[in-house]
């Protein structure tokens, strides 16, 4: 099967629910493709592919959805794990930067000891949709002075443009485009 197609089939896998969690939303599920068998090691498998010849040291992971794939990718690279979380959940001494939501801001930390300049760093979250989210995790990663930095989405809500809030010097992959 075509790579595209493969891709098509892990999008149909992807559950809508409607008015989720406030309404007028249309949330994208990903727990019917992750607990598929199947669906999660194709979805793995095209991860590493795209990104196992990178140098790769370290995937962020954006919390907490961002967890389950990035973690799984880390370790298939043989990279280390690093939590980008929301406030007050780290333990040791962190930075933090914020971002505005629909209504109010938000924050995310990292621990300062996380990343050095050495690092390759690949920062993954399950979706981009305002891009908020990803943008304070991008600027978090890029105050350690990185080697380099991937941003990886498995879904992107392409109208919501959030991908205009990302520093452009940095490659973006998404897999599933909506
Ligand atoms: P943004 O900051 O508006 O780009 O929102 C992205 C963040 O919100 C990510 O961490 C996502 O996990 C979460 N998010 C927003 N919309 C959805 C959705 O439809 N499904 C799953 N997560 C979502």
């Amino acid at each position: 099967m075509s790579e595209s197609k493969i891709i098509e089939e892990l999008k149909a896998s992807i559950r809508n629910i409607p008015d989720f969690p406030k309404p007028g939303i249309q949330f994208k599920d990903i727990t019917t493709l992750l607990q598929n068998p199947v669906y999660l090691q194709t979805l793995i498998n095209l991860l590493v592919k795209k990104y196992q010849n990178l140098g790769i040291t370290k995937v962020c992971c954006i919390e907490s959805r961002g967890f389950f794939i990035g973690s799984i990718v880390a370790y298939k690279l043989n990279a280390g794990i690093v939590p980008i979380r929301k406030p007050g959940k780290l333990p040791a001494e962190t930075i933090s930067k914020s971002f505005t939501l629909e209504y109010g801001e938000d924050s995310l930390e990292i621990h300062t000891d996380a990343l050095t300049k050495d690092d390759v760093v690949l920062m993954h979250d399950d979706l981009l949709a305002t891009g908020g989210t990803a943008e304070a995790a991008q600027n978090l990663a890029l105050d350690f002075r990185i080697a380099e930095l991937y941003m990886n989405f498995i879904i992107e809500l392409d109208f919501l443009k959030g991908r205009d809030k990302l520093n452009k010097n940095y490659d973006i992959h998404t897999l599933i485009h909506f």
